[in-house]
């Protein structure tokens, strides 16, 4: 069973104490821990200056007939899963391929929720940073963190789950897609909307310098500031267009990239 105190001391090893972290995790490989994820929480929050994690919501998204071209989406494609989709609102779970962390914070005292119908935020103690959101510039409160020298965490994850690329994607120029939500009763456009990230991999490579890791048990947490991300996304652009995209020959938002 693993105890705040190990947690603690481990999160402590990456030296953040000053700095507002944006942290993907899956808790698995942690094995029990004591209290469950919520120690994980508190254990970040004692060793850094304030935690945000995406607490995205696919389930209510929906494919419209019509669209824009070249937006990486077949239209009329999503009748059965339209049906399904449900309106956002402040307590929808996150997705459950976000993990058990995020779904814990939003219930956390102190927590705020940003209120994007997919791409929503939680967070504790980064409200100035959380605000910064908008329905067009979704991902904005990652690049408010990163000027505040801002981190990402990733636990027993890997890159491929990193939304912080996403942002230095859109820094680098690459194509963001339009996608919509049901809101209430009404379906609202969503811009900004990222690419595929399966591919994120890649950019291992570039960081391994720039990248603190400490080992728990079996399990792994790496830390990277955001400021070097940006920038080591941005140079594999230019060299080569195609970088970070994933390999898959039927992924549209890729092709729609290696098309344009
Ligand atoms: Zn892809």
């Amino acid at each position: 069973m693993l105890h705040f105190t190990q947690l603690k001391s481990a999160f402590k090893e990456l030296e953040l104490a000053d700095k507002p972290v944006i942290v993907h995790s899956s808790l698995k490989r942690f094995g029990p821990i004591e209290c469950g994820p919520k120690t994980v929480i508190q254990a970040i929050l004692a060793t850094t200056h304030g935690l945000m994690v995406p607490t995205f919501t696919y389930m209510t998204m929906v494919t419209p007939g019509v669209g824009p071209d070249n937006n990486g989406l077949t239209y009329g494609s999503g009748r059965d899963l339209n049906k399904m989709a449900v309106p956002f609102h402040h307590d929808l779970q996150p997705d459950k391929m976000m993990g058990s962390l995020p779904r814990t914070l939003l219930f956390q005292e102190g927590s705020s929720r940003t209120a994007h119908p997919i791409l929503s935020f939680g967070g504790i103690g980064l409200d100035h940073i959380l605000i910064t959101q908008t329905l067009g510039e979704p991902l904005a409160p990652i690049g408010a963190l990163a000027n505040h020298d801002g981190w990402v965490i990733l636990i027993n994850v890997d890159h491929s789950v990193n939304t912080s690329i996403h942002y230095a994607e859109k820094l680098a120029g690459r194509r963001q897609f339009l996608r919509w939500a049901i809101v209430e009763n009404r379906i609202v456009e969503c811009p900004g909307f990222p690419g595929d990230s399966t591919g994120f991999t890649e950019i291992d490579e570039c960081l391994r310098n720039d990248t603190r890791r400490v080992q728990v048990n079996n399990a792994v947490i790496q830390a990277v500031p955001l400021k070097r991300l940006f920038a080591a996304v941005q140079e594999l652009i230019k060299k080569d267009p195609l970088a970070l995209l994933c390999q898959r020959s039927d992924c549209e938002r890729c092709n729609t990239v290696r098309n344009l």
